[in-house]
């Protein structure tokens, strides 16, 4: 058995190495969050090859002093932790590590002046040996540069992906501190490319410049405070969803972070609008009283612990779910239909459409042209009076039901409005469920004779678990063998469900969380799968009257643009898509 011995500080740089700079996106980091803290107001960041061949980081900060120049590269030096407590933790670093771990990995050359020294200082780190300090030219601040990052622990260098995609996630990085800190100048450059130039700005202007303005122009403002916590921001519509959470932001006391916990709670909070699969767009700030956190967790600083978890995501859910809420309005209709102009025109073999009612016909034949199978029937309601559609109905006026599945509308704008009966329906049943259930109204029915609902033993256990949760809602189920539940009661609401299938569909729903969920959430998909159950069904042939009730419902329901599992519940063509597909205007 070999001897106990220290390592030496080269090798102990190394491994620290691996764990605080994985990657040029953790380095970078670093560089940024080190010019952040030294109070500059200007950075401006330039990778080269990914930001493996070469970054620079130049800010216009404090600066470094000559005879500190040497001690900033050694291991757990830092001027930032004046109480060793660990406690109260205002700037970004305070761990020493970062330049010791790149020093160690790459070559480092620091050129920095602070206010009143006669000229800027220079000092290179190369494979962990540090050079003489010696005089360089330079202003005020300092300059950070970075070269052939992991050439001298060739193991790690192996695991880098392509410069493109190190240099993806470097571009990320930095995208990431420019939204925690608006007010600070940002310039990115990337192989010459200027990726964006940023004046100090406020936080909408930010995020409108880093978003994208047009998703920026949609987002709604969130603001929310509880038990010292407050929550500000700006998140997407219900409408508005990406293939990725690349547009997701997190900032906990100006620190940007990527936190399983919040972005669980973001996830939760829009599990009732948002498609499986797709996810919300945020730009989110959390101010925290600073013993109410700690970061020191993880060595890249990314992740958080909170002393009060379960608040914060409360307050995420309660707050989103709020903004959520306002009632649909003719500003931000969820989805116009461009794409129809391209699609190919029906094949030719198609069956004419049966001509439809006098009035209907100009409208349901655009219709039926883009979307109809052959089979298309269209029903115009009988009594068909000119109804000019009232200025304050948004969703306008019914004109004809297609497929006794979507209800053509004419909006009061000239737009075309086509609502999915069924998810709209789905939509509004679940919002009454919800009011019942805050009311204490949600009662159950008692079943006559109890019904034994066969479903897998782990089926079973599933909904077992969650037996509480479902009386609540006024669903009362008994254990009854291992391949079986005994429903004892059903809530009265929904009259005569289809009590097998809706077990089936909760089990589902409750085996779908790939995480425990809160209360809330469980009960939010459980009153999701209820309002289904209950809702009209496609298929079902409306009376105007009904379409008139349902669109004007809508209007004044919250969340009425996408039903329980996000999918939209009505699509708008404008009058100018419309002129545009017919090619009367470009
Ligand atoms: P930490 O940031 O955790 O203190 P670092 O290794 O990143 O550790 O930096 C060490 C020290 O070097 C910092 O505490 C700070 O005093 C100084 N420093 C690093 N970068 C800069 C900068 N851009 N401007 C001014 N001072 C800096
Ligand atoms: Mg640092």
């Amino acid at each position: 058995m070999p001897a106990i011995r220290r390592l030496s500080d080269a090798t102990i740089n190394r491994i620290a190495t691996g764990e605080v700079i994985e990657r040029p996106a953790a380095a970078v980091k670093e560089l940024v969050e080190n010019a952040l803290d030294a109070g500059a107001r200007r950075i401006e960041v330039l990778l080269t090859g990914g930001g493996i061949a070469r970054m620079e980081i130049i800010d216009d900060g404090c600066g470094i002093a000559a005879d500190q120049l040497a001690l900033a590269l050694e291991r757990h030096a830092t001027s930032k932790l004046a109480d060793e407590t660990l406690v109260r933790i205002a700037t970004l670093g305070f761990r020493g590590e970062a330049l010791p771990s790149i020093g160690a990995a790459a070559r480092l050359t620091l050129i920095s002046r602070p206010e009143g020294q006669d000229s800027a200082c220079r000092v290179q780190v190369a494979g962990g040996a540090i050079g003489p300090v010696a005089p360089a030219p330079g202003v005020k601040g300092t300059r950070a540069i970075v070269e052939d990052l992991f050439y001298a622990t060739p193991a790690r260098r192996k695991f880098l992906r392509s410069p493109r995609a190190e240099g993806d996630a470097a571009e990320r990085a930095v995208w990431r501190l420019a939204l925690a800190a608006p007010h600070v100048a940002f310039r990115l450059v990337a192989d010459e490319r200027v990726i964006f130039d940023l004046p100090a700005q406020d936080e909408a202007a930010r995020v409108a410049a880093l978003f994208g303005r047009e998703t920026a122009s949609s987002l709604l403002p969130l603001e929310a405070e509880r038990d010292g916590v407050r929550l500000t921001g700006l998140i997407g519509p219900a409408s508005l969803s990406r293939a990725t959470m690349a547009l997701q932001s997190f900032v906990v006391n100006g620190r940007p972070v990527v936190d399983p916990l919040l972005r669980l709670g973001l996830r939760l909070a829009y599990r009732d609008v948002v498609p499986a699969g797709r996810h919300a767009v945020a730009a989110l700030r959390l101010t925290v009283p600073d013993e109410a956190l700690d970061v020191n967790v993880h060595p890249a600083k990314t992740e958080l612990r909170f002393a009060d978890g379960n608040g914060v995501r409360s307050l995420l859910i309660g707050a989103i779910g709020r903004a959520l809420a306002r009632p649909v309005s003719l500003a931000n209709a969820p989805v116009a239909l461009p794409s129809l102009a391209l699609r190919p025109p029906p094949s030719a073999s198609w069956p004419a459409p049966r001509p439809p009612g006098p009035v209907a016909r100009g409208f349901a034949e655009a219709e039926l042209a883009l979307a109809a199978p052959p089979a298309a029937r269209v029903f115009a309601p009988p009594p068909m009076p000119e109804a000019a559609p009232v200025p304050e109905h948004p969703l306008g006026a019914p004109i004809a039901q297609i497929l006794d599945t979507y209800i053509l509308a004419a909006a009061p704008d000239g737009a075309l409005v086509l609502v999915d009966q069924h998810a709209a329906h789905e939509r509004l049943t679940e919002e009454r469920l919800r009011e019942e259930f805050s009311a204490g109204r949600i009662a159950a029915q008692p079943l006559l004779v109890p019904v034994v609902v066969e479903v897998s033993p782990s089926e079973a256990a599933r909904l077992l678990a969650e037996s509480e949760t479902l009386a609540r809602l006024g669903l009362e189920i008994e254990a009854f063998g291992p391949g079986a539940v005994l429903v004892r009661a059903v809530p009265a609401a929904l009259k005569n469900p289809d009590a097998a299938g809706l077990l089936r569909d909760l089990a589902e729903e409750f085996a779908e969380a790939d995480a425990p969920l809160a209360l809330e959430a469980r009960l939010d998909a459980a009153l999701a799968r209820l309002a289904c159950h209950r809702s009209i069904r496609a298929g079902r042939r409306l009376q105007r009257e009904e379409m008139e009730a349902l669109l004007r419902e809508m209007e004044a329901t919250p969340r009425a643009a996408t039903c329980s599992h996000g999918r939209p519940t009505f699509l708008k063509l404008t009058r100018a898509e419309l002129e545009k597909m017919f090619g009367r205007r470009n």
